[in-house]
């Protein structure tokens, strides 16, 4: 019988949150990741666990069918894999930070200079499309150190909050690219694998869904419930109960995450009451 063979990170940022979204897909491993690979009790699929950096490579030879990484490093590897999914974990920016002493007057600032960097493709690719002459220092890490040792007078690297930058002195001026993590699948699956990577890809939907949307409950007149319909359009139309109050009614709906307060706002000018909003585990739509 077919059976996929996903690459998950082996100890890193990613790793926990990868095993969790396949758990939250109701695949079940019989222990961790300290081994290097394991499969699922009650799917066909193996996780294989590797460095990140090397995920790209496993899955364009085949070694691995899927993947689990941040897009930074699909983008720097360049190898023949398709991007399936965004996963909405892990997010940072890679960005651009020099001395915070340094006059900043927009990209040309860079011309001739040395920027380092771990992520030298990426990087090029950038200047070179802004038609901007740069020098590539690529070292493996603590990229943030190089300018105060010398080596290099900006640096290209990942940021989140900005604190490592700050307590070597840097500040970010430019962001080149925003990435979180990706489900990656090889170009090239056969039909089984195939069918296999959409029943857990609608999983993964499913739960994505969840995520961006919430339950909304609340009371209103009758009179404010067209007015109420049409700010809340739900996943058809809301539901309308009648409540014991003569004249009062009950909406149930579904808001997106994203939507969320300003729906709120509205609907409380409108005369809704008592709405209470929770989370929605799945959502199959
Ligand atoms: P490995 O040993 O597997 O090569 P690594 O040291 O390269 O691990 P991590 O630091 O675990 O990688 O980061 C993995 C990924 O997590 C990065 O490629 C990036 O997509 C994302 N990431 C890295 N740093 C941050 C951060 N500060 N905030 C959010 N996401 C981050
Ligand atoms: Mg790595």
């Amino acid at each position: 019988m077919s059976k996929l063979k996903i690459a998950i990170q082996k100890s890193g940022r990613l790793s926990e949150k990868s095993l969790g979204l396949l758990k939250n897909c109701g695949i079940k491993f019989s222990n961790g990741s300290h081994k290097l690979k394991t499969e699922a009790k009650n799917f066909p699929i193996e996780a294989l666990f590797l460095r990140d950096d090397d995920i790209p490579q496993y899955v364009e030879q085949g070694v691995a069918d899927l993947g689990i990484l941040g897009e930074n490093e699909v983008w720097e590897k360049e190898k023949d894999v398709l991007i399936l999914e965004k996963l909405g974990f892990a997010n940072c920016k890679m960005s651009l930070a020099i001395s915070k002493d340094e006059d900043y007057t927009g990209l040309s600032w860079f011309r001739n200079k040395k920027i380092a960097t771990s992520y030298p493709k990426i990087l090029k690719k950038f200047f070179d499309g802004k038609s901007i002459p740069v020098e590539v220092e690529e070292i493996g890490g603590s990229v943030e150190i190089a300018p105060g040792i010398g080596l290099a007078t900006a640096i290209f690297d990942i940021v989140s909050t900005g604190s490592t930058l700050m307590m070597n002195g840097l500040k970010e001026v430019e962001v080149v690219m925003k990435s979180e993590a990706v489900l990656i699948s090889s170009a090239k699956l056969d039909e089984n694998k195939q069918i296999l990577l959409n029943k857990l890809l609608f999983r993964i939907k499913t739960l994505k869904n969840a995520a961006e949307n919430k339950y909304i409950l609340l009371n209103a007149p009758n009179e404010a419930i067209p007015e109420i319909c049409s700010v809340l359009p739900g996943m058809k139309s809301p539901t309308i109960l009648p409540l014991a109050l003569e004249g009062w009614s009950s909406l149930h709906s579904v808001v997106k995450e994203d939507e969320f307060w300003d729906v709120i706002d509205k609907l409380k000018s409108i005369g809704a009451q008592g709405i209470l909003v929770t989370a929605i585990e799945k959502m199959v739509s």
